[in-house]
């Protein structure tokens, strides 16, 4: 766990120290659960909703996207059950005066139980060495099964109760876990309660004319009511989609993990328009294409799993998660929901206008249903970023801090380095800088030795640096060094933009989806 956390911290610090992510208004002693990206998080932001973007957009021909507004029509709010039934369940510490989410501190503890499975693993593989069979192990210790057992009891519980709105029995069983406020150790709880996570603003210059409104806790709502219009301009026929990618704003009750829970973040939702009774197939059919999508990008196939979630929400007849291992352990990645016809009928009727769509082939107008696939890009981002960053020993004794992001999606995608500032190497460097930024980012820098220059863009993640010196000036040639390997290999000039765009190319690493 002490490694977790130091290793969740150093993700914090290198964020900042390289320029990708500072805390908000941080000269006011910063706004608490929001951030702003800097000059190379901005970068790899842009990157992974491009990359998203283009997975779902343009290799889709039934997939268009749109950008809808922040601020929406009130009543929005309540058609798709927000105001209403938008809201977390909260519970106080009464000595230490600390608020958590009741649901978390069970699923906390849940997670406590997940790790001694893990634990007994490690163990048993390192008893059975080459013969170890996980699969056996895990379907077979007497331990192991006692554990997952109680696992699967909590959340089934939590689940039941959250479904039904007992809040008592949330709290009965927290006080029957002996969960303690993980900040002073004490049992002591209030009762849970409730509470609402939309913010509040309003419309309009006087107190009396003005309307109130909310920010959008979600991107989802901007493409439900504008279906009927998206449909019939783009004519589009069942099934379709519509994309969108922009900023929501929840009022977190804990939010304590870095960009994994914010105040205001951005989303990456795509709504699937099908016919009545085909839900589950395309339910599974996305599932399928979502996780392909986060492989494509090599993070590592053990880092990715599947939650069904216990309690449905309002709107769905299945859904899931995709869990990815932050460092903190497992947590939701992105959501896949069939969200059956809940928030189209629920705007004809709080509209009064229809939002069917006429089915040529069965000759017949319907109300479509909806599978979702719904992303945080900031936990994208977080989930890019801390699986990258990596210390790593090296041959020497020394150490190298190195940020292994995938190249399609790295800030810089080569440094050109000039051996030395004099003898017309910086020339030469400055002319392939002008050559190469046609094609994608580069940088330029002649500071300092070569080996402390490597080493900087090692900790920005750059893949590719190539430096200039004398013997270039003699036969056109360069040393091109590999980020991840720290290989070096001579190559001439002119080929590093197609070497570079090769390994950088969108479309290359997009490929891996077909
Ligand atoms: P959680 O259970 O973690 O609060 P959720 O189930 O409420 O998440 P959804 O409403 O399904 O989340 O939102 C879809 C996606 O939006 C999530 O998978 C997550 O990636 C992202 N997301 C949701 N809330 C936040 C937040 N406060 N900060 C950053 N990303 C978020």
């Amino acid at each position: 766990m002490a490694n977790q956390e130091d290793k969740f911290k150093k993700v914090i610090s290198h964020a900042k120290e390289y320029g990708y992510i500072f805390q908000s208004s941080e000269i006011y002693d910063g706004l608490s659960a929001v951030y702003d990206y800097a000059q190379n998080g901005a970068e790899l932001k842009k990157n992974i909703r491009d990359y998203w973007w283009q997975a779902m957009v343009q290799l889709n021909n039934n997939i268009v996207g749109i950008d809808a507004a922040i601020f929406m029509h009130p009543t929005t709010w309540k058609a798709s059950g927000h105001v209403d039934a938008f809201n977390d369940p909260l519970i106080d510490n009464k000595d230490s005066k600390k608020r958590y989410r009741a649901d978390v501190l069970v699923e906390d503890y849940v997670a406590k139980i997940e790790a001694k499975i893990e634990k007994e693993v490690t163990k048993a593989a390192k008893r059975f060495g080459d013969s170890f069979d996980k699969k056996q192990f895990l379907s077979t210790n007497q331990r192991v099964l006692d554990y997952q057992a109680k696992a699967d009891r909590i959340l089934k519980r939590l689940g039941k109760s959250l479904e039904n709105e007992d809040l008592a029995d949330v709290k009965a069983l927290i006080e029957e876990l002996e969960i303690a406020c993980p900040l002073s150790g004490s049992k002591n709880w209030t009762d849970v309660k409730q509470f609402n996570l939309m913010f509040g603003t309003k419309l309009g210059s006087t107190a009396e004319s003005a309307m109130d409104l909310y920010l959008r806790p979600e991107t989802a709502q901007g493409i439900f009511v504008n279906f009927l219009n998206v449909q019939k301009t783009g004519r589009m026929k069942i099934p379709f989609g519509i994309a969108q990618t922009g900023k929501a704003f929840r009022n977190e009750i804990v939010a304590r993990q870095f960009i994994f829970r914010m105040r205001e973040f951005e989303q990456m939702e795509m709504q699937y328009f099908i016919k009545p009774g085909t839900q589950k197939a395309w339910y599974d059919t996305w599932k399928e294409k979502r996780l392909n999508w986060h492989l494509s990008l090599g993070l590592g196939e053990d880092n990715y799993r599947f939650h069904d979630h216990e309690k449905l929400a309002h709107y769905a007849d299945a859904a899931c998660d995709i869990e990815f291992k932050f460092p903190f352990g497992f947590r939701e990645l992105e959501g896949i929901h069939s969200r059956t016809d809940f928030d189209l009928s629920n705007h004809e009727k709080y509209s009064g206008k229809k939002l069917q769509y006429f089915d040529p082939e069965e000759n017949k107008s319907y109300v479509p249903y909806v599978l979702e696939t719904s992303i945080g890009l900031d936990r994208m981002f977080l989930a890019v970023f801390s699986n990258a960053l990596q210390e790593e020993e090296l041959e020497n004794n020394t150490t190298r801090t190195v940020l292994k992001l995938p190249a399609v999606l790295a800030p810089t995608k080569v440094a050109i380095l000039p051996l030395l500032k004099r003898d017309g190497l910086p020339e030469v460097a400055e002319k392939l800088v002008n050559e190469l930024k046609w094609e994608f980012t580069v940088a330029y820098d002649e500071k300092d030795a070569v080996g402390r220059r490597y080493r900087r863009q090692d900790a920005i993640g750059t893949p590719f640096c190539v430096t200039i010196d004398h013997q270039t000036l003699e036969d056109d040639t360069v040393t091109i060094r590999y980020r991840d390997t720290m290989e070096q290999k001579r190559i001439k000039l002119n080929e590093v933009g197609e070497i570079v765009a090769k390994e950088v190319d969108m479309k290359n690493w997009l490929k891996k989806l077909a």
